[in-house]
């Protein structure tokens, strides 16, 4: 999986975010402090199973400096796809004006 299609995935914009992985977590215990004790190790396991998974998924990513080349030439369209010439990845790339 790309990069940044692991982070559309992931993204929800109705959330707002952290600056960090560890601000977030705080922020997590911050509110989790406020439940229920009998709730608080559900919501933990919750948490830990996302960012053992989040993890888990960002190893896989793969690394690499894209070289992206146009598949083929496609005028009019709002998007193209284009194709790494060292990786072999694949993505749409929306174009702002058309050609
Ligand atoms: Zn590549």
């Amino acid at each position: 999986m790309e990069r940044d299609q692991l982070a559309k995935i992931l993204r929800n914009d109705l959330f707002s975010r952290r600056d960090s992985v560890h601000s977030a977590y705080q922020y997590a215990e911050k509110v989790i402090s406020t439940l229920r004790q009998e709730d608080k190790l559900g919501v933990y396991t919750l948490l830990h199973v996302m960012m053992n998974t989040i993890a888990d998924e960002i190893e896989k990513v793969k690394i690499c400096n894209h070289n992206w080349k146009e598949l083929k030439s496609s005028q009019d369209k709002e998007a193209i796809i284009v194709r790494c010439t060292k990786c072999g990845g694949v993505k749409e790339v929306v174009v702002s004006n058309k050609r």
